[in-house]
């Protein structure tokens, strides 16, 4: 294949995680005519879905009700949610985690061998079905031996792309780098579907694996498409000190504590009734005041929560919680058997992302983008734990379909034959080619820390302000960047400062949303505006590219059942 060859397919997925594998798998049994291509820049089964441990949401029966999932999510979502997607979203979940029974995911059982359910943060019944602690490495397992079988999709594992091209609000293709060779292609597609995750990737202390670094939004966002709440991104509770690896909320369903250095149960104080299992953005500033209070542990690496399981038992552990178990022991240095895992808040997931509506269609026609780098607004100021990977699950599908019957119905739009030269301009010339001397893990290291010190759970306008400047001088100086390695082959120097550009994107819009937003709302929480304002701010923030950075527009929220009233647990 020469550099200049154009690959041509009807659907191209960009992604293969959750989101990517499940729309792949919709779009190619729609019709085995349509030929989907599926790019990821890693081996599909590396993607950080394989990370999900705690499970994935769906009324399954019993006592459960759609109605009460979809109120479980809206109030989680601080009333930020379109109800009638959060509406869609349940009474489909229910056939997706079906669909991966028969496809052979092997979730944890009960005696009587139906599929267990486990109770979750902020979720009012036991609806997580769960794979012990490794559900997502089994959906991800199950999902890519099924989209194997398929002869009319084809992967392109280890292949990076670079932009995506969309011209008179259409979508066209894309571009991207074989790493293997270093070459760069373009693909050429009727439909295109954007699944390539999160970017919690920007902060230091985070769940997220490094490759999530939101290129997909960032490639989005400079191709006209709006990015929307992106200032609202969720601090998971339990991150264990001091990798930030996931202590899955699981182990709070499963009934573990969450102790101050006092020795006491703290979240009585700020979820009398839920307590441990309220929803994330509530533990995560409970324990931050806690440690900013002067209750938290004291440890080599600053002050931390214990977590203790110990009340558990060793057989439950081992049954529910085996790899955290492992985790504990061979990276945190603890039995959780025998002793508290020390934790803290850690960036964990991103409420905002490209703004697509209730089909996954995005302002371009013919581009769709589901999982975590969409917005469809499902979950509003606020994720609820497990709805996440269901939200892959269930709009991954829609996006398969949808870009299917797009299609189907449609011809391919022309990529003009210089659009290469373009790109490979862009990408060798104004990345590889920069002779700077400024190097990309300085600047990296401080974004993440103008990110963990200024953008976090506990915001401030000056903060906010201050941060902004700071990032706006990072840009500049990204421009002066030196990529040592100026190899073809595998240059992972290359992909660390495209992926360091993408982040500086991102990092902006979050900033400028928050500092917009003069309220307290689910996970945005601004010290100076401590209260929740529903007169002047139930909107979605919708930001624009422009050169000077982010253009703010705001759009209403979707009402259909539940109007906003205090959020208390
Ligand atoms: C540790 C951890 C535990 C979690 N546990 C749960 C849980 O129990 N339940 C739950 O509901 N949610 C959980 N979540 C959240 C949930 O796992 C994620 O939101 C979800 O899996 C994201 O899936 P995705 O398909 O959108 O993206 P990802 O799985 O992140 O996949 C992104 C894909 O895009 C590709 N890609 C990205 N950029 C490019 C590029 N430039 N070129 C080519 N390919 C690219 C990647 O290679 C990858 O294949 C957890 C998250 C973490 C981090």
């Amino acid at each position: 294949m020469n550099s200049m060859e154009r690959i041509i397919h009807d659907v191209v997925i960009v992604g293969a995680g959750m989101a990517g594998l499940r729309a792949a798998i919709t779009a190619a049994e729609y019709n085995d005519k349509i030929d989907v291509a599926v790019i990821s820049k890693v081996y599909p089964v590396r993607s950080h879905s394989v990370c999900a441990q705690g499970g994935s949401a769906a009324m399954l029966g019993g006592e459960d009700s759609y109605d009460l999932h979809s109120w479980d999510t809206v109030k989680g979502s601080d009333f930020l949610a379109d109800q009638d997607v959060v509406e869609f979203f349940v009474e489909n979940a229910t056939k997706e985690i079906i669909a991966l029974e028969h496809w052979g995911c092997p979730w944890s059982r009960t005696e009587e061998g139906k599929i267990n359910q486990r109770p979750f943060g902020g979720h009012s019944y036991p609806r997580a079905c769960f794979a012990a602690d490794m559900t997502g490495f089994h959906e991800m397992h199950t999902l890519h031996a099924k989209a194997t079988e398929f002869e009319n999709i084809k992967f392109y594992d280890e292949w990076f792309v670079t932009s995506i091209i969309v011209e008179d609000r259409a979508s066209r293709g894309l571009a991207a780098i074989e790493l293997k060779t270093g070459n760069m292609h373009v693909f050429q597609s009727k439909a295109t579907i954007i699944a390539t995750g999160g970017y919690a990737r920007v902060y230091e202390f985070t769940t997220f694996s490094h490759i999530a670094t939101g290129d997909g939004m960032a490639m989005a966002y400079r191709a006209g498409i709006p990015l929307k709440d992106m200032e609202f991104i969720q601090f998971h509770p339990t991150g264990m000190v001091p990798s930030g690896i996931l202590i899955t909320g699981g182990a709070r369903g499963e009934g573990g504590y969450l102790i101050n250095a006092k020795n006491e149960r703290f979240m009585k104080q700020y979820a009398p009734e839920k307590m441990e299992l309220a929803p994330r953005d509530i533990v995560s500033r409970a324990e931050t005041t806690e440690i900013q209070e002067g209750r938290g542990f004291d440890g080599p690496y600053g002050p931390y929560i214990a977590l203790d399981l110990r009340h558990l038992g060793e057989e439950k552990i081992n049954e529910r919680l085996p790899l955290i178990r492992d985790v504990a022991i061979k990276l945190g240095g603890v039995d959780p058997v025998e002793e508290p895992i020390p934790i803290k808040p850690a960036a964990h997931y991103s409420m905002g992302g490209i703004d697509a509506n209730i089909k996954t269609e995005t302002m371009a026609s013919g581009l769709y983008a589901a999982g975590e780098c969409s917005c469809l607004n499902m979950h509003g100021a606020n994720r609820l734990g497990t709805n996440s990977t269901t939200d892959c699950l269930v709009f991954g599908a829609v996006a398969g379909e949808e870009a299917a019957k797009f299609a189907l119905s449609h011809d391919h739009r022309e990529i003009p034959k210089d659009r290469i030269m373009v790109e490979e301009k862009i990408v060798f010339d104004n990345i590889l080619g920069r002779e700077g001397d400024e190097r990309v893990p300085v600047l990296r290291d401080e974004l993440r820390q103008i990110m963990s010190e200024k953008v976090w759970v506990f915001r401030k306008g000056n903060q906010l302000e201050s941060a902004l400047k700071e990032l706006k001088n990072l840009k500049k100086r990204f421009e002066n960047i030196k990529v040592e390695d100026k190899e073809k082959q595998f240059n992972a120097g290359l992909v660390g400062a495209l992926q360091l550009g993408f982040t500086l994107d991102l990092s902006e819009t979050t900033i400028a949303g928050a500092l917009a937003r003069i309220e307290s709302r689910g996970a945005h929480t601004r010290l100076d505006f401590p209260k929740r304002d529903d007169n002047n701010w139930l909107k979605h923030t919708i930001a624009y590219y422009t050169t000077e950075g982010p253009r703010l527009e705001y759009t209403p929220v979707t009402i259909t059942k539940w109007p906003p009233v205090a959020r208390a647990y």
